[in-house]
């Protein structure tokens, strides 16, 4: 333990203020005790002290023209932290929670949930401080651009291949793409999540809700259960949230929630998809004007919500899959969820739950799937868009999601596997960051102390 609180201090001292990074970083080394008392090697190495130390961090300013004609500045940044596996590979997030802590904390992920797809990939993050929300498009793409003005030199199809995030989907991408382009006159595969009439792999936008979801059967199927007929809660109604519910109602169960920063969405009946995709996809309206083509919905406001956690979690369900952002499901929400007899829980988004959240799910032995396993779809279906245009070939919609069906069981059985191997078959967090971090480690000590 001492080594947990030792290395946490350090990381205070050296990167101040990075509450989420700290906390990733803990829960990593937490699961991960069993391996490091065994396996002198890794210490040896300093294996986790050269893990929690980006390889390379790259932060700078955007400035760009509103349509007002005012200049504005944003913070940008590009942690690239792992490449023992293969070139950088992880999101842009622009949302204006965006600080170091945050992006590291989502590179730190990355690194481990790369590894667990069993695929080439290294592990990095990206993003800015900048809100995408009432910009016109103009904004967004003087802003994509200016982003990439600085980011260009440090990415490439071998290097560094950044894929979306929250706030960054195909329209970003475009930008960016493009701009990439102009400086470079490379028209090669540097981004992911690309649209789909300029090298896009077919599958990508819904491969993270799905793979969520597959995972969630995985788990499901391993006690004897399935998906059919479950009442599921889902948060967030952004890519990963859509894709889920759309999964959901393919393999027979029920979504009758999602949510956004403004509130939680309730319908009884089941979540309309098409009125969701209408609002969020298409017209980029809030959650509650659903009620203006459902009233037998229910909305309840941010305002609200419990003072220790969500109203989304706090409603009835078997299944319950966060999509929306970090630490949006407390220790009080994880009780309640028990409390109403949740069975399972399949992580969209990334750390959405609390440490003390995952400490609930874990003692009360229901299926829980951490985010770095359950949500590697999104990543690994990049990597299938990677393959397809280093070969130059296109795969149908049924091959991708075939290898996307694969790849997850084959995430889930190695982290079960694992964790049966450390004598905790219920516990995936562990069996997932031992799986991870084992393939990581042994790979940076093979390659010598670079
Ligand atoms: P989107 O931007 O498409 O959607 C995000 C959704 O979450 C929106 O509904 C947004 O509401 C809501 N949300 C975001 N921040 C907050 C907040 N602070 N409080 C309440 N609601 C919030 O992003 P994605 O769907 O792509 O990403 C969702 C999660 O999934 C993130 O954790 C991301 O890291 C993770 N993820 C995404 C992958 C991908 O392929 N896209 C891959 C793996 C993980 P609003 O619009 O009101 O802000």
């Amino acid at each position: 333990m001492t080594y947990i609180h030792d290395t946490i201090v350090k990381l205070q001292k050296t990167s101040p203020a990075q509450a989420e990074f700290y906390q990733a970083v803990e829960e990593v080394l937490d699961s991960l005790q069993p391996i490091l008392e065994t396996n002198e090697k890794y210490k040896h190495h300093a294996i986790i002290e050269r893990m929690v130390e980006p390889e390379r961090q790259i932060m700078f300013r955007v400035p760009w023209v509103d349509d007002q004609g005012k200049v504005q500045v944003n913070k940008g940044y590009r942690i690239e932290f792992n490449s023992a596996l293969g070139p950088y590979k992880g999101g842009l997030r622009f949302h204006p929670s965006v600080n170091a802590g945050i992006i590291k904390f989502l590179g730190f992920e990355q690194i481990f949930k790369n590894a667990l797809t069993g695929l080439p990939i290294g592990g990095g993050k990206g993003g800015a401080n900048f809100d995408p929300k009432g910009k016109s498009d103009g904004e967004i793409m003087r802003f994509c651009q200016s982003f990439i003005n600085e980011l260009y030199r440090h990415i490439g199809p071998t290097t560094d291949v950044p894929a979306g995030d929250i706030g960054v989907g195909a329209r970003e991408i475009g930008y960016m793409f493009g701009q990439y382009k102009r400086l470079t006159g490379n028209y090669d595969g540097v981004f992911t999540g690309k649209s789909l009439l300029w090298g896009g792999s077919l599958v990508r936008k819904e491969a993270t809700g799905y793979g969520c979801v597959y995972f969630a059967q995985y788990m499901l199927a391993d006690k004897g259960d399935s998906l059919a007929g479950k009442q599921c809660l889902v948060s967030g109604a952004g890519n990963v949230a859509i894709y889920t519910i759309e999964k959901l109602y393919e393999l027979g169960a029920r979504p009758v929630t999602c949510s956004d920063s403004s509130g939680t969405l309730y319908h009884e009946a089941g979540i309309d998809l098409a009125t969701l995709k209408e609002l969020k996809e298409v017209r980029k309206a809030r959650l509650s004007e659903y009620l203006v083509a459902h009233p037998d919905a229910r909305f309840i406001p941010v305002t609200d919500y419990p003072a220790d956690g969500h109203a989304v979690w706090r409603i009835p369900a078997q299944l319950a899959f966060p999509c929306a952002t970090q630490n949006e499901l407390t220790e009080a929400d994880a009780r309640a969820l028990v409390a109403n007899g949740v069975i399972a829980v399949s992580e969209g988004a990334n750390m959405p739950s609390t440490q003390e959240a995952v400490e609930v799910f874990l003692d009360a032995r229901i299926c829980y799937g951490p985010g770095k396993a359950a949500n590697a779809g999104g990543v690994a279906t990049s990597q299938l868009e990677m393959a397809q245009n280093a070969s130059m070939q296109r795969w149908s919609f049924e091959e991708v999601d075939e290898k996307l069906k694969v790849i997850m069981k084959n995430i889930y059985l190695s982290a079960s596997t694992t964790a049966a191997e450390f004598g905790e078959p219920h516990n995936l967090v562990l069996g997932a960051n031992i799986a991870g971090f084992r393939k990581v480690a042994d790979a940076m000590i093979e390659q010598g102390v670079v």
